[in-house]
């Protein structure tokens, strides 16, 4: 496992066929050919720079994208698609980390994350493939069942939407009896994320927002009371900057590229599954993800195929990704499913903090940044380009403080940051057996 990991920046893996395939055609935006001079430059055309660039433009905010491939080229072209609204960890651990009134505004703000996606979605007209029926999260021992039943009973009384599933429901709604319980959370979906992408980037452009792809921002330096970008084409001026880049980052910004660890995620999609045993898989039509640590997203897409989020390396995609790990889980729960013939693998790099959770920061004066959302992206991406663009413009969004609903927090580059690396590999590792002992545990 090599220290030095392929870059991020360096990756020209192309979008997946399976989205492709089925969103809006990509729009052919220009790269910068000459100087340019806005008010706000953001550096990255994934959902938190476009989202933070639509707000910017519907406020009446001159802003330019600046993308260093093409608009969702980042994780954001790649995701599962599921739009949660909930981080990667629990409530409680949410109130406990950042105190009770601050972890109750993020609570508050990610249970309404797919409400917001799926608003910017209708408003824009955004024809991104929305299945709104609810997520179902099950729990992968006796352990997991308790916390779920914990989390409805937590929602009961906070404007609802999250249902405890027993034993038989959740083997009605999911066509296995692998688990003995779940729960349905009724406010999350589903989309084809990189058809939500290309829309929030044509919304921002018809806002009035300038859009340029094959244009990779080399550097950001002062420049008098604000900022001047390098790119190929020329220079662009800009009051204030938005970082918007991600696991993609590269040399941009060598000390916020030591605030996190990129780390691959990889995803597979079957050929189209035969009918008759089509209908036995996730016959309400949702998506199936359940409480263990690592990649247990599996739902049905166009054309009668499973789609699964699959364990890989975490750095090197030299190996193939771990189909057969991924076939022998899809039996598990749906044993007459017989072979399972993967017709395409892809992979996208996700930002992991040391905590998990996401990061906001003024590097400086009027240079923001928001990253770091731990396969949460869709919606937790699209509310903080909310509030990158408020921080950048108060203005923005009407105005609306409640836009800010995150804590900016100092940038704190990771101690050892090269060997976070190898630590984070070695994680994952244990990450992998825990959860196979907690399987056998289970008798599962
Ligand atoms: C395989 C996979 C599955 C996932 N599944 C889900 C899911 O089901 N649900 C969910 O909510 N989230 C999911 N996520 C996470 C989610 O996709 C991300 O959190 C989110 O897309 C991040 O968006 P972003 O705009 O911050 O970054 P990105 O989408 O990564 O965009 C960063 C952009 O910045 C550009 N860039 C970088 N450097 C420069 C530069 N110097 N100049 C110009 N441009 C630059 C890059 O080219 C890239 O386009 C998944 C992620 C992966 C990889």
């Amino acid at each position: 496992m090599p220290l030095f990991l392929p870059s991020p920046a360096d990756d020209p893996s192309p979008l997946p066929r399976a989205y492709e395939s089925t969103a809006p055609a990509a729009e052919d935006y220009p790269s910068l050919a000459s100087p340019l001079a806005v008010e706000v430059a953001i550096a990255g055309g994934g959902i938190t720079g476009l989202s933070a660039a639509l707000h910017l433009a519907e406020a009446g905010v001159r802003v330019a994208v600046l993308e260093r491939r093409t608009v969702a080229h980042g994780a954001s072209g790649r995701a599962f698609g599921n739009v949660v609204p909930y981080a990667k960890h629990q409530h409680g651990h949410i109130l406990k980390h950042f105190g009770a009134e601050a972890g109750q505004r993020i609570v508050g703000a990610l249970a309404a994350g797919p409400a917001a996606v799926y608003g910017l979605a209708r408003k824009h007209g955004i024809d991104c493939e929305v299945v709104q029926n609810g997520l179902i999260f099950a729990a992968h021992n006796r352990a997991a069942e308790a916390s779920l039943r914990e989390r409805a009973d937590y929602w009961r009384t906070r404007g609802g939407g999250v249902d405890f599933l027993d034993g038989p429901e959740t083997a009605r709604l999911t066509g296995t009896t692998y688990y003995g319980a779940s729960v349905l959370d009724r406010r999350g979906g589903t989309i084809n994320p990189l058809a939500y992408t290309r829309g929030l980037a044509r919304a921002a452009a018809t806002a009035g927002a300038a859009i340029f792809e094959g244009t990779p921002v080399e550097s950001i330096e002062r420049h008098g009371k604000g900022w001047r970008l390098r790119t190929e084409g020329g220079p662009v001026t800009a009051e204030r900057v938005l970082i918007c880049a991600s696991a993609y980052i590269g040399a941009l910004h060598p000390a916020l590229a030591r605030c996190f660890v990129p780390m691959r995620a990889y995803q597979l999609v079957s050929r189209p599954v035969s009918p008759n045993l089509l209908a036995a898989i996730l016959p309400g039509g949702q998506t199936l993800t359940d409480t263990r640590r690592l990649f247990s997203g599996v739902r049905v897409v166009a054309g009668g195929r499973i789609h699964v989020s699959a364990d890989g390396p975490v750095f090197d995609a030299a190996a193939a990704p771990f189909a057969d790990q991924s076939t022998d889980r899809i039996r598990a729960l749906y044993p007459e499913i017989g072979t399972i013939d993967w017709e395409e693998a892809w992979t996208g790099w996700v930002a992991v903090t040391r905590d998990e959770y996401p990061r906001v920061h003024e590097l400086a004066e009027g240079l923001w940044t928001a990253y770091g959302y731990s396969g949460r992206g869709i919606a937790f991406g699209t509310l903080l380009g909310r509030q990158l663009a408020w921080h950048a413009a108060p203005h923005a969004h009407g105005g609306d403080p409640a836009a800010a609903f995150f804590p900016v927090t100092p940038a704190a580059p990771i101690f050892g940051h090269a060997l976070a690396r190898p630590a984070l590999s070695l994680f994952m590792g244990y990450l992998r057996w825990r959860d196979r002992r907690d399987l056998a545990g289970a008798g599962r």
